[in-house]
């Protein structure tokens, strides 16, 4: 039986990500998300699919699952950590660009009516889809994060995001024997530093800056890298508070002991960290000694208010740990030393560090991924630098889809 797949987003670039899977039988579909950016970047239209599994909560990933479920009553299924912080995300991006006045594609009563359309599918398990076989895997990544191996006469592995290094949040993903592999390729061309060395580094910078009394700032995104560095900074006991959305997201983690990879360690810190709850929570923080807060790329959320007070004083840092898009607010401090507060541009004062805390394999991961899996093929997506993964793949089929393209596999 011949399959094909089709992109309907997320081939060449990063984000809004949709694979059709065509087996000849009945369409599949893997992941539709939306780019959350300004204003958002769509997927093309998905035609009416029964089924749709999708990887993991982060928006580029799933966040048009619900216009799916209102519009073509599929059924989405993802593990039950999956699920539940994507409702939480859903209701968040409603909101979002109502605020920024943008057009969405549902409402809120769209998500009380698709409740019913999503469904648990746990690691290990297996659905079948007429002749397919349909088993879920770890992808590393963030909690929940799978892999499908999908299974007739040839095996084809759709990786979603990954990550094979363990952080202190999840373990890494370890590759599954496939004929054809697609994968993402966020991170071709570019390599991570050492991870030790970066956790010892930041770690280092967060304990001079309370040193010397000031506040270190860490901008962190909700899903998965406010957790992990809320992990990250347990281990040297400062005083610290943990702000927006990413507080929410880490209550659905520890009711999902399984989806972590030391629940305990989570349940620690959770209560070890102080909670900011409302105005007069920020200004207690502000006392303390480190905060991590949304948003990950500082363009909105309580982070906003923490840098309007610490951005006149040398004392204080701004540790961003996470890549920031261009155009950004976190881009523009990087790169400038500026920041806009409220329409006005200031040049700060206090430290600004970045660190590359990335929940992706880097470019050797991804070719080591390769290796071990051993496809005959591989099908790049998900980035915007696929040729640099390309030129250094050995022996196997290399194939790089535009977006709407059909292909054969
Ligand atoms: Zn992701």
């Amino acid at each position: 039986m011949v399959m094909k797949i089709q992109f309907l987003g997320g081939a060449s670039k990063v984000g809004s990500l949709g694979m059709l899977l065509d087996h000849g039988q009945d369409l599949l579909l893997f992941d539709y998300g939306f780019l959350p950016s300004k204003p958002p970047g769509f997927p093309m239209d998905a035609p009416p699919v029964k089924t749709c599994y999708f990887t993991h909560s982060h928006i580029d990933h799933s966040g048009m699952v619900p216009w799916l479920c209102s519009r073509h009553n599929t059924t989405a299924y993802s593990t039950p950590v999956t699920l539940a912080a994507s409702e939480l995300l859903f209701r968040d991006s409603i909101k979002v660009t109502n605020l920024e006045g943008f057009a969405f594609p549902y409402d809120e009563e769209d998500l009380m009516a698709t409740r019913d359309n999503l469904r648990d599918m746990r690691f290990g398990e297996t659905r079948k889809e007429g002749d397919l076989e349909i088993t879920s895997h770890p992808a590393g990544h963030i909690p929940g994060a799978t892999m499908y191996e999908v299974m007739n006469r040839e095996v084809v592995l759709f990786t979603g995001d990954i990550n094979t290094v363990n952080t202190e949040l999840v373990w890494g993903a370890k590759p599954v024997k496939c004929d054809t592999l697609v994968l993402e390729s966020t991170y071709a061309g570019r390599r991570h530093p050492d991870r030790l060395q970066l956790e010892h580094d930041f770690l280092k910078k967060v304990r001079a800056t309370v040193e010397r009394g000031g506040i270190a700032l860490v901008p962190a995104f909700a899903v998965g890298r406010t957790q992990e560095m809320m992990l990250l900074l347990s281990k040297k006991r400062f005083d610290l508070w943990v702000d927006g959305m990413g507080k929410e997201i880490s209550r659905i983690y520890r009711s999902f002991p399984e989806s972590v990879r030391n629940p305990r360690n989570l349940r620690r810190v959770m209560k070890d960290s102080r909670q900011v709850r409302s105005e007069t929570g920020r200004e207690k923080a502000l006392r303390g000694e480190v905060i991590v807060t949304t948003s990950g790329m500082m363009d909105g959320g309580p982070v906003i208010r923490y840098m309007e007070r610490i951005a006149n004083d040398p004392r204080s840092g701004v540790f961003i740990t996470g890549y920031q898009v261009q155009g950004t607010n976190g881009r523009l401090l990087r790169d400038t030393g500026m920041i806009d507060l409220h329409g006005v541009k200031v040049k700060v004062k206090c430290e600004v560090s970045f660190f590359d805390f990335s929940a992706h394999a880097d470019h050797d991961d991804l070719l080591d991924f390769i290796d071990g899996c051993d496809p005959e093929k591989v099908v790049l997506c998900h980035g915007e630098n696929r040729e640099d993964l390309a030129n250094d793949i050995e022996g196997r089929e290399v194939l790089m889809p535009m977006e709407g393209e059909w292909l054969e596999i």
